[in-house]
């Protein structure tokens, strides 16, 4: 058989598949010497500088042109003023570093303004010098061996600990709290259309466990913060009791910092171990539409909502679902999945957080509470609807009601309820 190659096709092992470009980052270590981390610090501090300099000028300038027609600056009117800002003698230390990292932070800071417009972010904040720095380099670096070179400052020591697939579009240079810094590399790449496959589960979001699934399957909650939170607020203490400006406190605050960078460490391991698997083993996977703000405002479970990092579990579930075959979809967060028994739809208004398990009166099923959810969530994002018994007032007989009838835009036909709920 004769296979005709052309750009629509990429060979992957042994075979031949429709290929779909992706974009992935791979983080590197990098050890710049003194004089290389002075460079580095001059980048950070003037795309610091540039970043919120014209972001004051945004805000200024949306205050003060309220009536006018044009109300806010473009990415345009920030590149023209940062060319005459550099040929201003008193911002002449500009020039020191690569003109393009600076053009870049204006693009972030457009690219910030538009999230807010999109409601997809707060509004822009200003950078601080205490938090994590970055600037990107979007051309003229180059990787030798264990050399990476950028422009003013060639020559860093990179490890490489694994192999980078891909063409390299763009280098993020980061130095973090703790002093450590790193390199990002941008890499465009071709991969196989994915192919859905496996199962398709439904996913409930636990506390004590981290997920469950509705095979029976449960991953525990690692409870990174938990462990290391003694060790953290005696940390915080040192810190806090420290003089301010002092080199011990100095000092202090870099400790606090790298033990709160091994717990975010560890966390994103976590979560991106565990959310490959599960994109890998399934074709579909239905989860609940969470809102963890709203969540972590109940003080009781905010701890542990926000240490198990469910936002960023979600998110990197949805991008290697694209890269693997696995399709995430979210469900309506006001979905009764807890209450809800799986095998009648019985609803149980009496279910309390503490209840780990709870005997249906309808069915007398035995409900684990994290896997009742599970199935429930599969089953209401399969079907889009469930029949539901809602118990009456008082107490006497149950009335059937499709509650969630509401929640969907289109009335399910009458097949699909009766597929799930054979008792109606
Ligand atoms: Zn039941």
């Amino acid at each position: 058989m004769i296979i005709v190659f052309d750009s629509k096709y990429v060979q992957f092992g042994s075979f031949i598949a429709v290929k779909m470009k992706i974009n992935k980052a791979y983080k590197f270590r990098i050890y710049p010497n003194k004089i290389q981390c002075e460079i580095l610090e001059k980048h950070f501090g003037c795309a610091r500088f540039i970043y919120n300099y014209f972001l004051r000028q945004r805000i200024d300038f949306y205050e003060n042109n309220q009536s006018s027609e044009k109300k806010s600056l473009t990415y345009h009117d920030n590149a023209l003023a940062a060319t005459q800002l550099k040929n201003n003698p008193d911002y002449e230390w500009l020039k020191e570093v690569n003109s393009q990292s600076l053009q870049m932070s204006l693009k972030y800071l457009d690219a910030a303004y538009r999230n807010f417009f999109n409601r997809k972010a707060k509004f822009p904040s200003f950078k601080k010098k205490h938090n994590r720095q970055s600037f990107c380099v979007p051309q003229h670096f180059s990787l030798k061996g264990n050399v990476l070179n950028i422009p003013k400052c060639p020559g860093i020591r990179i490890v490489l600990h694994r192999q980078i697939v891909g063409v390299m579009r763009s280098v993020t240079i980061s130095k973090t709290p703790s002093g450590k810094y790193f390199a990002s590399l941008l890499c465009e790449l071709d991969i196989p259309e994915p192919v859905f496959a496996g199962n398709q589960i439904g996913l409930h979001y636990g506390i004590k466990s981290f997920i469950t699934d509705s095979s029976g399957i449960s991953v525990e909650s690692p409870k990174h913060l938990g462990k290391s939170e003694k060790r953290l607020k005696r940390l915080q203490r040192r810190l806090s009791c420290k003089q301010k400006e002092s080199k011990s406190r100095r000092k202090a605050g870099k400790r606090f910092a790298r033990l709160h960078e091994k717990i975010a460490n560890r966390r994103r391991d976590f979560l991106n171990k565990t959310s490959k698997q599960l994109v890998s083993d399934n074709q579909a996977i239905y989860i609940e539409n969470l809102a963890v703000s709203d969540m972590a405002k109940n003080h009781l479970i905010a701890k542990s909502i926000l240490d198990s990092g469910w936002n960023m579990f979600v998110n990197m579930l949805k991008y290697k679902g694209k890269w693997y075959g696995c399709r995430i979809i979210e469900i309506d967060r006001y979905f009764p999945s807890s209450k809800r028994c799986h095998v009648c739809g019985y609803i149980n208004e009496s279910l309390t957080f503490k209840d780990r398990s709870w005997q249906c009166p309808e069915c007398n099923t035995n409900n684990d509470r994290e896997l009742n959810a599970a199935i429930n969530i599969l089953t209401f994002g399969r079907t889009g609807t469930v029949q539901t018994i809602l118990p009456s007032l008082d107490g006497t007989r149950t009335q059937v009601e499709n509650v969630l009838d509401s929640l969907k835009p289109e009335t399910p036909s009458e097949s699909s309820i009766q597929d799930e709920c054979p008792r109606s």
